[in-house]
């Protein structure tokens, strides 16, 4: 668990935009995952999960406020955190400024294409260079017809682990692009379902939003949080009994 916070980008959300922005200019491959309690407490149990976390290549952000308590219990100042969708949107906005393209894959047929016209009206530079829903059988396909088109940014909705093992699965094969595993942002972002209102998302508990309105993720969340939080204590008191000897 603490090699995560180890590795876990420390900076302000505005330093990481202009990271992104710049490897996206330069055409540096990147790949992030936008990292929840729920992802750490997946990666403890999977080891392929795990290893793609932890790879020299690959930066994680704290998508959610329990990451950057967490990392604090531990020690570990993380300055805010990174929404995932916030920099979904980002990317379409840097695209949009030096007319790059991007490929999406994932969510349903209706909300990946809706999406892509909001694109298409709002950000007319920026190049869709291919889109595919996130139910169509063989994603490994999706990724090879996605190599052929050499993106400048690939963002994948299909929920965790999976869109993240797919990415790191397929990763060596770019020689570019910004790579992105993000969740439900399709979703939110074609206007389908709502992110929490500016309230929540000011005290931080954008996460009892979502739970509200899908209480069918109450159980997930419970279950990921409660052994989060169990695990950070218990590494804590370790730490603690260390120090004093
Ligand atoms: N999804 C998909 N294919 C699947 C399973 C899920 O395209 O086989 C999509 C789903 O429609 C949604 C996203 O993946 O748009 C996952 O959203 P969720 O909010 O569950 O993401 P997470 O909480 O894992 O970030």
């Amino acid at each position: 668990m603490v090699k995560y916070f180890e590795k876990i980008y420390k900076g302000s959300k505005n330093e990481f935009h202009k990271l992104v922005r710049r490897n996206l200019k330069n055409d540096t491959k990147m790949f992030i995952v936008t990292a929840n309690p729920e992802t750490l407490m997946i990666a403890e149990e999977d080891y392929n999960f795990k290893k793609a976390l932890l790879d020299n290549n690959t930066t994680i952000i704290a998508d959610g406020i329990g990451v950057v308590k967490g990392a604090k219990m531990l020690s570990y100042n993380i300055e805010e955190t990174i929404p995932g969708i916030e920099l979904c949107s980002k990317l379409f906005e840097y695209c949009n400024e030096l007319k790059k393209s991007i490929f999406l894959l994932g969510a349903k047929e209706e909300i990946v294409s809706k999406l892509v016209n909001i694109i298409n009206s709002k950000y007319p530079n920026a190049i869709i260079c291919g889109y595919e829903n996130g139910y169509v059988e063989n994603k490994q396909a999706v990724f090879n017809k996605i190599e052929t088109l050499h993106p400048d940014v690939v963002l994948v909705a299909l929920g965790i682990p999976q869109q993240e093992l797919l990415i790191y699965n397929n990763l060596d094969k770019f020689d570019k692009g910004i790579f992105v595993g993000v969740g439900g942002s399709f979703d939110v972002l074609s206007g389908v379902k709502k992110r929490a209102p500016k309230l929540f998302r000011k005290f931080n508990l954008e996460w009892l939003y979502r739970i509200v309105k899908e209480p069918a993720r109450f159980r997930r969340f419970f279950n990921s949080n409660i052994k989060y939080i169990l695990k950070i204590r218990r590494i804590k008191n370790v730490k603690g009994k260390n120090n004093k000897i």
